[in-house]
């Protein structure tokens, strides 16, 4: 099995990471809500919001809906603000209403925004309460998906810890029986055929009980206690890993599966923590692995020492800028990121180059201005910014598809080298 990628972290030192503050560009975590609603297929996400918050939904999933969408908005209007209407009762009405409608609906997750905040809402007791109501057959959460300061990926992190606390609350009486030994659970979301693929390499590793967080149904979330071992699938889930360890569970320290490389190192990790051979490894990842390298191989020649800028956007960009410049040539300009973890982290730093620049928070024209001096050839960017940045005649990549895409484990790693390569080949025809 000499074809196995091996990991070479790099031999000096972490790069450091600078931290920056100023002016953000960022969008705010209700926009979680459409991938999330996707994933969780019998729960609804009601944003307790403004008609502000309820375009951002509108256009953000807009061009992504292919079925009945399981989301919506409950409008705060003047009366509301003014203290002239209660609230309270009008959730009740609406949660009422739409529950009547909504058969389908198992969880109804309360979703806190900007307003809702404003007023002083206070979501978690109306969950209880509501929750207390329509038990057992609808199971009522609440998370915050607010913020100005906060990033769009936060939303996620918000909506799994709010289940983690409920798996919590549950513990005397798991939905599934507690597993012999340990039990691995895969955590943040995935697109299902993503899961898939990872459940048929973990099956062909031995390892059989895998489960993954969130489930596809509000009663497939998976057990935790102080057998379960986790892997983060996502490096955005700062509370909810706090909250899944305060449980007793221990996470499996790895990179995240992007890439060949990071796909194996994050199998690897799983491997060694739950002491499947080397070879019963290795014999696993083999095939799909010669896909992946395959598959990026073609998208090489155009990423090669081409000068990439990431804007702090999503949480990935770490990963990305791994995958990016150790395994299609890229040179890292700057890599900006609105936090970096450095637990989480931990892994990733290992497999940079000790000069890359990493910038954690944002001051957007100072970032602009070094974007401005080192010419990229690709930026990574919000909505937002990737407008003037075309105009002004770079070549963006919105950071927000790359969390809609399924791009994790190595099927789809051809996908994400594309994703990058796509935008710089369309140029180059344009200009032709
Ligand atoms: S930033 Fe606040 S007001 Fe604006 S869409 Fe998000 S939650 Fe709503």
């Amino acid at each position: 099995m000499n074809n196995v990628v091996p990991i070479h972290p790099s031999k000096e030192a972490h790069p450091a990471i600078r931290q920056e503050r100023g002016q953000r560009e960022v969008f705010c975590g209700l926009t979680g809500i459409i991938w999330l609603h996707r994933k969780i297929q019998d729960a609804f996400f009601l944003v307790i919001g403004s008609r502000t918050c309820a375009h951002l939904i509108q256009s953000a999933a807009g061009v992504m809906i292919f079925a009945e969408p399981r989301f919506g908005t409950a409008i705060i209007d003047d009366r509301d603000l003014s203290g002239l209407a209660d609230a309270n009762e009008e959730l009740d009405r609406v949660v009422a209403q739409l529950l009547r409608r909504r058969k389908d609906i198992k969880t109804l997750f309360l979703v806190g925004s900007c307003p809702s905040e404003v007023i002083k809402l206070d979501l978690s007791r109306a969950a209880q309460r509501l929750s207390k109501q329509y038990n057992p057959g609808v199971k009522v959460l609440n998370y915050s998906g607010s913020g100005i300061e906060t990033t769009f990926t936060q939303g996620e992190d918000a909506c799994l810890a709010s289940l983690v606390d409920d798996i919590a609350s549950h513990k005397d009486t798991p939905a599934l029986p507690l597993p012999e030994g340990k039990s691995l659970v895969v955590v943040g979301t995935l697109a299902d055929v993503v899961e898939d693929q990872m459940q048929r390499i973990f099956k062909d590793m031995g390892i059989a009980d895998v489960q993954f967080f969130p489930g596809r149904h509000s009663n497939a979330m998976p057990s935790i206690n102080a057998n379960t071992v986790f892997l983060l699938a996502q490096p955005f889930l700062a509370d909810t890993a706090k909250k899944i360890e305060a449980l007793g569970a221990k996470r499996i320290p790895a990179p995240f599966p992007l890439g060949v490389e990071g796909t194996s190192a994050w199998f690897e990790a799983a491997a060694e923590e739950l002491q499947v051979p080397r070879a019963v490894y290795e014999k696993a990842i083999f095939a799909p692995q010669q896909r992946a390298q395959i598959a990026i191989a073609k998208h090489r020649k155009q990423l090669e020492n081409k000068k990439i800028f990431f804007f702090p956007d999503s949480q990935l960009e770490i990963p990305l800028a791994r995958f990016l410049s150790r395994e299609l040539g890229m040179t890292l300009c700057e890599v900006g990121s609105p936090y970096v973890h450095r637990q989480h982290l931990a892994k990733e730093l290992e497999l940079l180059a000790k000069d890359t620049v990493i910038v954690e928070g944002q001051n957007v024209e100072d970032q602009i201005d070094r974007c401005d001096q080192m010419k990229p050839d690709l930026v990574v960017c919000g909505l937002g910014l990737a407008n003037p940045l075309e105009a002004k005649g770079y070549t963006t990549k919105w950071s927000i598809e790359l969390v809609f895409t399924p791009i994790q484990g190595f099927d789809q790693a051809g996908d994400l080298a594309e994703l990058f390569s796509r935008p710089l080949t369309r140029k180059e025809k344009i200009a032709a």
